[in-house]
């Protein structure tokens, strides 16, 4: 079996020669035939220049260079592409994934599985954020159509039809999480301690993750639109109820003084959820908008790969 490691790497100068000297006695120590691919994501820290050194040094390193940041989704996809695997694993370089578990997920493919997912606890996250992503998962598996479990990332053994699986899902938005569990096939999740980054803190802030979260809420059904049918049909109910209402009120008792903070409270609510239907909407539009300009998910700036290779779904193979 050949296997391949996917690396994307955004401005990780500090750790990425260290992950290249862990990884690769991990890989020798399986015994098997492999490649690494690093994909740069237009890091601006001189990242690329390590690539390039380590490449050199290692006939097994296969690195793609992108003319700017495309992120970790459009990094990912560049790696799967031009993965000549018979299994792909993905994998972080900032040393949160650990290296030692390559061998753990090989086993487990050699007993037929697809998919080899490892899930980290939540150790030492803040409670704060667990407590989101708890609330977050239960929403996301109530609404959307793919089962998502809490604690799995990209970290995973993928053998090579999932990945041609994965190569023909091309749409523009990719929410790899969820693209992950739609392909189905056989998968396997084991669980490992939660790694704290090295060099402090996540790139991921509190909006990064809330648009993120939306993301997935968005890219996986339509039931959000329903949900605007739903309130919709409901707001009109009440509004003919209170309607009726009023009109008896006045045929019984003569008319009184109306309402103004109930005015008020309905002009401003409605107006309100109005603007949050048609953001939604809005999403869905904005999304049809990208995936119709069929731009490529990311553009390569440099790399030491020389084959050309098919890209799935198009007529013609891309050559680099
Ligand atoms: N990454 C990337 N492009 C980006 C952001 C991150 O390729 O725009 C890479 C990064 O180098 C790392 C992995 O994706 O290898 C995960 O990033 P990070 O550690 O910031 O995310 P977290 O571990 O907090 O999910
Ligand atoms: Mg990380």
């Amino acid at each position: 079996m050949r296997l391949t490691l996917v690396v994307p790497c955004y401005n990780e100068i500090d750790v990425i020669a260290r992950f290249h000297s862990a990884v690769s006695h991990e890989l020798a120590a399986t015994g098997e035939s492999y490649e690494i691919i690093y994909v740069d994501d237009g890091s601006t820290d001189g990242t690329l220049d390590v690539l390039v050194e380590i490449a050199t040094g290692d006939p097994s390193v296969r690195y793609l260079s992108f003319s700017r940041n495309f992120g970790k989704e459009s990094a990912m996809l560049a790696g799967l592409r031009h993965a000549a695997g018979d299994a792909v694993i993905l994998m972080d370089a900032d040393l949160q994934h650990p290296p030692e578990l390559i061998r753990r997920m090989l086993e487990l493919r050699v007993r037929g599985f697809d998919q080899v997912i490892a899930r980290r606890t939540r150790a030492g996250d803040p409670a704060t954020r667990t407590m989101s992503a708890r609330a977050y998962y239960w929403l996301i598996n109530k609404w959307s159509d793919v089962e998502l479990v809490d604690g799995v990332g990209d970290f995973r053994l993928i053998s090579r039809r999932a990945v041609e699986a994965l190569l023909e899902l091309q749409e523009y938005n990719r929410f790899s999480k969820g693209l992950f569990a739609w392909i189905g096939f056989e998968s396997i999740v084991f669980e490992y301690e939660n790694v704290l980054r090295e060099d402090g803190r996540s790139r991921w802030s509190f909006r990064k993750l809330f648009e993120y979260g939306l993301d997935g809420l968005l890219s996986f059904n339509n039931k959000p639109l329903r949900a605007a049918i739903y309130i919709g049909l409901m707001l009109s109910l009440i509004a003919v109820a209170y309607a009726i209402w009023v009109v008896v009120v006045a045929a019984t008792q003569g008319v009184q003084m109306p309402g103004y903070a109930t005015l008020i409270a309905a002009i401003a609510g409605l107006g309100g959820l109005q603007l949050v239907m048609l953001g939604v909407i809005g999403e869905y539009i904005g999304r049809i908008y990208f995936e119709t300009k069929q731009r490529p998910h990311y553009l390569i700036k440099e790399t030491n790969l020389t084959q050309t290779h098919v890209v799935p779904g198009s007529a013609a193979g891309r050559s680099l």
